[in-house]
């Protein structure tokens, strides 16, 4: 399941859709991913983690990302890498359908911005807590919750 978001700037009309969570092709996402995450693409430090926990598993959910320096929004996943709580647990096929509750967090995926560099952050829900500025002039653009699908 996933949900849509829309930002919008009131002020020089700039517009934007980004899309959070999971779709049905989540495990072809994961798969992917995981194969890229093995050799490397997605760091050094994916791929050492890897090699410490062949049995390990990462969350392929998208998620949004916000640069608060350039103001670069990006989807993304989250890449955080998880092991299972029974270390002796085969890597098996089943590991692309994971059920999290046997796994643990080992180390949460910094998502640096493609643009300057710095460490975004996590926007879990775009509100008026989190403002989102346009990152074409600046304004506090208006967010709206759009849609969800499965
Ligand atoms: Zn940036
Ligand atoms: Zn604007």
């Amino acid at each position: 399941m996933g949900i849509g978001y829309s930002l919008f700037c009131k002020k020089c009309g700039y517009s934007r859709n980004l899309f959070a969570g999971c779709g049905m092709m989540y495990n072809e996402v994961l798969r992917k991913l995981t194969e890229e995450a093995k050799r490397g693409d997605h760091g050094e430090r994916l791929r050492e983690l890897f090699e410490q926990y062949p049995n390990g598993c990462i969350d392929a959910m998208n998620n949004i990302y916000y640069c608060p320096d350039c103001r670069t929004v990006e989807c993304d996943s989250r890449l955080d890498f998880y092991r299972p709580k029974d270390a002796s647990r085969e890597a098996e096929d089943d590991i692309f359908a994971p059920d999290m509750d046997e796994f643990v967090l080992v180390e949460a995926h910094g998502h640096l911005c493609p643009k300057c560099g710095r460490l975004m952050n996590e926007v879990m829900r775009l509100t008026e807590n989190e403002p989102v500025s346009c990152p074409v002039c600046g304004s506090v653009m208006e967010s709206g919750r759009m849609l969800m699908w499965d």
